[in-house]
């Protein structure tokens, strides 16, 4: 079964500018209001993982870019990025300046073999991580916005950058997801 690329880019510029294909602008996000947009995000993924048997079904790829997952398949990615999320943040209001380990977004989709997951568990669990991240960003307060943690790349978030860098990814695999659906709908007619 064929993979899909890699990413090993530098998302952080999401934090300067709107993002090309999902209109994602983190310069305009206010951090203290990323809780409230994780908990809609997380709705609107409940919503997504329920569409049946399309849920399983990866969407054509255009030429040149790689294969493209399945609803189920950036539900779990996501799912395990608010997981993730969770743990980091709680190290940057724990510790001074922590640094992050390398996380391997595809590996662990083929290890964790996202595309026989049960979709119903994928939804709860996405749902509970995500729900845990916006209940730490409620716990926020004054300077610990400005809190430090740093990625295995190099880049140095605070509190507020890393909440609204964070939220870019589950909203732009739900557009992913969106417009794979469309994709779908067009090859069977
Ligand atoms: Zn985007």
């Amino acid at each position: 079964m064929e993979h899909p690329e890699p990413d090993t880019k530098n998302w952080t510029w999401v934090l300067e500018r709107a993002c090309p294909e999902c209109g994602f602008d983190g310069s305009k996000v206010d951090p203290t209001t990323v809780a409230a947009q994780v908990r809609a995000n997380a709705a609107a993924w409940r919503g997504v993982l329920k569409r049946g048997d399309r849920v399983h079904q990866r969407p054509p790829s255009s030429p040149g870019s790689g294969p493209v997952w399945s609803a189920l398949e950036y539900g779990a990615h996501v799912r395990d990025v608010y997981g993730l999320a969770v743990e980091r943040l709680t190290l940057m209001l724990k510790k001074d300046a922590p640094a992050f380990a390398n996380w391997d977004q595809d590996s662990a989709a083929i290890e964790g073999d996202y595309a026989n997951e049960d979709v119903d568990k994928v939804s709860y669990d996405l749902a509970v991580n995500a729900g845990k991240f916006a209940d730490l960003l409620d716990k926020v307060r004054g300077d610990q916005w400005e809190r430090t943690g740093m990625r295995s790349d190099g880049s140095a978030f605070t509190v507020a950058s890393f909440a609204v860098y964070l939220l870019h990814d589950p909203v732009h695999h739900l557009a992913d997801v969106e417009q794979g659906f469309e994709a779908l709908a067009e090859a069977e007619q």
